[in-house]
């Protein structure tokens, strides 16, 4: 649900929403099979890109996903405890949700959103995720080269470890099987910076 009340937080976390908070790739997979009659796991999406992992063409890809924008987004379950996760991150960070899907998704977005209880602040649609790489204190994706790019400029990702980003390593990268992991990296990090800042003499103490 989106946050009405404006409250001051600490911080400002980035979150995406395929595969981190929306199963979307079981749903995806799903529609491949129906138009296309191809069975997959998700073991065998070892890329980005659908076409690349299955036998099915990049204009088939286009057309099962903008199925699943404009049709089925609505019935992918959500990540496990991500709802739960989203709470109790909300009462530390702006909660600021930024997708690469396209803005025709957006009514099934909200609805899907609304139906599992994900609060947020904001909701963003942009794939240049770098545009707000200044602003976040932490990014949760499971994009390989968008956690690169955080992470090379110094902003923690916390990455969904999936079979499509196997590759992509970085100091800066904490890769998670579960939104449990996810919070228990945000609080580490969290106590780490404090400790820092005391020892540097920046605390309020
Ligand atoms: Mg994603």
């Amino acid at each position: 649900m989106l946050r009405s009340n404006r409250i001051l937080h600490e911080g400002v976390i980035g979150i995406d929403i395929d595969n981190v908070l929306s199963d979307s790739d079981s749903e995806i997979r799903k529609i491949i099979d129906e138009e296309y009659g191809i069975k997959s796991t998700k073991q065998q999406i070892t890329h980005w890109n659908y076409s690349e992992s299955l036998p099915i063409t990049i204009a088939q890809e286009r057309k099962v996903l903008h199925l699943f924008h404009t049709k089925y987004c609505i019935f992918a379950p959500p990540i496990p405890f991500a709802t739960e996760a989203l709470i109790k991150l909300s009462n530390s960070y702006s909660i600021w949700l930024i997708t690469c899907r396209p803005i025709q998704a957006n009514s099934l977005t909200k609805q899907w959103l609304e139906k599992h209880n994900i609060i947020y602040d904001h909701l963003l649609y942009n794939c240049n995720k770098s545009e707000y790489k200044e602003i976040l204190d932490f990014l949760i994706e499971d994009n390989g080269e968008t956690a690169i790019d955080f992470a090379v400029k110094g902003t923690p990702v916390i990455l969904f470890d999936q079979p499509w980003n196997t590759a992509y390593f970085h100091n800066n990268i904490f890769r998670v099987n579960s939104w449990r992991q996810a919070l228990q990296i945000i609080e580490t990090t969290e106590s780490k910076d404090a400790l820092q800042c005391q020892l540097s003499g920046g605390g309020s103490f």
